[in-house]
């Protein structure tokens, strides 16, 4: 999961991204680790951890599913390596497949047990909003409102910079990081503060 937040941060890293509508996806997908992350550290609870991998499992194993010798996958899927991935810790046979979120919780709820609450209202909504590209984002992205007053006010299309979210993604990733110390101690190296 760390591995994963980082891989990226490093992709938001890259010129105009940060402050780009996709740079809004990789902190709301940043989020979800560093709040799901913290829950399984928090509990750590050998089951949990189970049932946290084996659902990732069943979801490649689902993806896979969808395509056959009569089904032609999108270009962006390449079925060898996610039967792979789906039958790599248990052979798929045996395998159960759980739909929904793999916690049975929602986010907010795992923020809320694992005293994340704080960060999930202050970056949550408005990512999501990217994300499932609602009337809000799609107004500040695309929208500018035009400067003269006899056209009351109308918006007309324009590419809108929008503001940086790489170094609320790094803050997160560090906390990522905090708790790969906890994990395996000692994990020092951080992204905004070294000196720790
Ligand atoms: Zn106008």
């Amino acid at each position: 999961m760390a591995f994963y937040s980082l891989r990226i941060l490093q992709e938001l890293f890259g010129i105009g991204i940060g402050s780009s509508i996709i740079g809004r996806l990789g902190l709301r997908t940043i989020l979800e680790i560093r709040i799901t992350l913290h829950y399984l550290i928090k509990n750590d609870d050998k089951k949990l951890w189970e049932k946290w991998r084996m659902y990732g499992a069943g979801q490649a194993k689902l993806s896979a599913l969808k395509f056959d010798e009569n089904i032609d996958p999108p270009k962006h899927i390449n079925v060898e390596n996610i039967e792979k991935i789906a039958g790599e810790d248990l052979w798929e046979e045996f395998m159960t497949i759980n739909l929904g979120n793999w916690s049975g919780l929602d986010l907010r709820r795992l923020s809320e047990k694992s005293g994340l609450k704080d960060i999930y209202d202050s970056h949550y909504s408005w990512t999501s909003g990217y994300t499932h590209g609602t009337w809000g984002p799609i107004r500040e992205s695309c929208y500018q409102t035009c400067g003269n007053p006899l056209h009351r006010l109308h918006r007309y299309p324009g590419r809108i910079a929008l503001p940086e979210t790489v170094e609320d993604a790094a803050l997160l990733v560090d906390d990522i990081l905090e708790d790969v110390d906890i994990s395996y101690p000692s994990f020092k190296v951080r992204i905004c503060n070294n000196d720790k």
